[in-house]
């Protein structure tokens, strides 16, 4: 079954962890991936003081991110040059370099650029609350949106490359059914679960899983290559249950498109290799 060319995009370094295992496994299937990384996580949290200061952290990052490319075979990352606007009500929200602070139709424009140049048959983005509400992830989903939905249009940003519809949009998110049980068993064992319960889209209304078991390894050694963000003695460095391979081995999505777009995109749909998503998926698609 063919790859797909697929386009990624992204807040910070890190946020593949919400769709790694598709991106590679569609290069496998002879498929190119490619992400866009808004930021490079600059005020992130530093995991050891070893790794990195505050003033160091954005390069770190941006090395970490590149490496979990190549270990997923995806193309490198393709940085936006923004800051991280840090969680919301914090203090980087006010820096002028945020993300948040850029212009929007700016963005949308270098967005639009980027999927004139790269012609992808589907879009991935965070779905629209940003899996757990942060600035960037909410901003990066909207404005990939909006992309989306204009790349194909002559008449919008005509310096920009000659349009081109990506067939497909699909939010990416984590089944929250899952994630709570995870949480349960989390508690059971006696550690500290993660802090939010309303994470991720309830089961019923995801339209897409992938099954990624079968490069589960790679994401997973992709995920710790992110060593300021990812403490190898934490989710990601264990050996895991039969429960947790579930929950870490299937990615989740919610379909945005063609659902809500033109005639042109629903045209380009059918007339497209998409008609089988990503070759791997075992859903609705
Ligand atoms: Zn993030």
């Amino acid at each position: 079954m063919p790859g797909l060319n697929i386009l990624a995009v992204l807040a910070h370094p890190d946020d593949e962890g919400v769709c790694g295992g598709t991106l590679a496994k569609n290069v496998r299937l002879g498929g190119r991936s490619t992400l866009i990384c808004a930021t490079r996580g600059e005020v992130g949290e530093i995991s050891d003081p070893a790794l990195a200061t505050p003033e160091t952290l954005g390069e770190v990052r941006e090395r970490e991110l590149r490496e979990a490319c190549a270990l997923l075979g995806i193309d490198p990352p393709i940085f936006l040059d923004y800051r991280d606007s840090g969680m919301e009500g914090t203090e980087p929200n006010s820096d002028p370099r945020a993300f948040i602070n850029a212009d929007r139709t700016e963005i949308v424009r270098r967005l639009v650029r980027e999927i004139r140049r790269l012609r992808p048959d589907l879009v991935i983005t965070f779905e629209q609350f940003g899996i757990y509400g942060h600035p960037d992830h909410r901003l990066v989903s909207s404005l990939a949106t909006d992309a989306f939905a204009e790349a194909g249009s002559p008449e919008l940003y005509p310096e920009a490359g000659e349009p081109w519809q990506p067939a497909k949009l699909l939010y990416a998110t984590f089944v929250r059914e899952w994630f709570q049980r995870w949480i349960e068993a989390t508690r059971q064992q006696g550690e500290e679960p993660p802090p939010r319960r309303e994470m991720g889209t309830p089961e019923a209304e995801v339209t897409t899983f992938v099954d990624i078991r079968d490069v589960l390894d790679i994401k997973r050694r992709a995920m710790l290559a992110h060593r300021t963000q990812i403490s190898p003695s934490g989710a990601w460095g264990k050996e895991w249950t039969e429960e947790q391979k579930q929950l870490f081995g299937i990615e989740a999505f919610v379909r945005a498109a063609p659902a809500a777009c033109s005639r042109r995109t629903r045209r380009a749909v059918r007339s497209s290799r998409v008609a089988s998503v990503i070759a791997c998926c075992h859903a609705t698609g």
